[in-house]
């Protein structure tokens, strides 16, 4: 089968590599009609990984059909339509079962080197039955493949924030993950979103999704969101970024007593906290890594009644065999990339 290789930092490739097989009673073997690149591909793609071997297949985010199955897959059959959490779980251990699937003992991320990924015509998926989700025929590969991963975890740092009716939400970053949090604001009744970012287009496409657009390069967002609640700060500020810049950005965005939610992927970075600060403020602060387990099943409902439209946030559907000038269009924000899709 073909499948997106990682070679070493800035180098992705299309190889050959043998069809996985399923290898314990609950394995299930995914034909991958849709997957996609992330954001959290590039900090493998950058190397920001450390002691990421190479050789593994990328990818994390997929919709598909089960080809085959172990003996231990209650729920599932040949033939289904699923979608993929990024990451595994089982379902029984101490934190599957406090709705911590994302700390699952026996959890391991596709395509960050601990199972190999689903950038590829098949994927081999370890404890089938609680990682895939059954799908609704009715929805489309492009609807569903983003409750497994980005639509999950901005819905999540949303609900994190504990967005409010009438809210003002201030949403760093205006990435896949930074627009499926802007969407989610609004589902929690928000009464402005302010969208901050540096790149035009996607700016442009959340103000088109109907949030209140500041460039940070030629605005100052701070003061943009006090002018927005006469002067106090944002009741909640989500930060989808990933960078040290967006945090410091977050803790002078909240107003006293409002919440910040962190969903931007850091990876092994200690960054400076203003506890001081924090403290006299009241500031709740939350970071974490979405538990999207615990996502799927309750946010397919959401885009079967159409009340989000998570599709108009793809820029780009590619063979999987054009994957590698994905990685480069995507990481280099060209042509308004904001999502790309892969097709195997
Ligand atoms: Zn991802
Ligand atoms: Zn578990």
């Amino acid at each position: 089968m073909r499948a997106i290789v990682y070679r070493g930092p800035g180098d992705v490739g299309l190889e050959e590599r043998p069809r996985p097989k399923v290898q314990s009673p609950t394995d299930a073997l995914v034909r991958v009609t849709t997957t996609a690149v992330c954001g959290s591909d590039l900090h493998i793609y950058h190397g920001r990984i450390p002691n990421l071997a190479p050789g593994g297949v990328m990818g994390h985010e997929f919709v598909g059909v089960v080809e085959d199955l172990g003996d231990q897959v209650p729920g599932l059959a040949v033939g289904q339509r699923v979608v993929g959490a990024f990451s595994t779980s089982c379902g029984t251990c101490w934190y599957c079962r406090r709705a911590l699937p994302t700390q699952c003992v026996q959890g391991k991320l596709f395509g960050f080197g601990e199972l190999d990924g689903t950038q590829a015509e098949y994927v081999r998926v370890p404890l089938a039955a609680t990682t895939l989700q059954p799908l609704p025929d009715a929805l489309r590969d492009d609807e569903a493949m983003f409750v497994g991963d980005i639509f999950a975890t901005g819905f999540y740092c949303a609900e994190q924030g504990g967005v409010r009716p009438g809210d003002t939400v201030a949403v760093l970053g205006c990435g896949p993950v930074g627009l499926f949090t802007q969407m989610s604001a609004r589902l929690f009744g928000a009464a402005q979103v302010v969208a901050i970012d540096l790149v035009e287009s996607r700016l442009a496409m959340a103000q088109k999704l109907g949030a209140v657009a500041v460039h940070a390069g030629q605005d100052d967002p701070v003061a943009h969101v006090r002018a927005l609640t006469e002067g106090r700060g944002a009741d909640v500020v989500c930060e989808a970024v990933g960078h040290e810049s967006a945090l410091r950005t977050a803790f002078r965005l909240v107003r006293p007593g409002g919440t910040i939610s962190v969903v931007g992927v850091y990876v092994e970075q200690d960054v400076p906290f203003p506890l001081g600060r924090m403290f006299m403020r009241d500031i709740t602060f939350r970071i974490g890594i979405c538990p999207v387990r615990n996502y799927m099943e309750r946010l397919i409902p959401l885009i079967a009644s159409k009340r989000v439209d998570l599709a108009q946030i793809v820029t780009h559907s590619m063979p999987l065999d054009a994957g590698v000038e994905a990685y480069a269009l995507f990481d280099a924000k060209r042509d308004n990339a904001v999502k790309i899709l892969l097709r195997p």
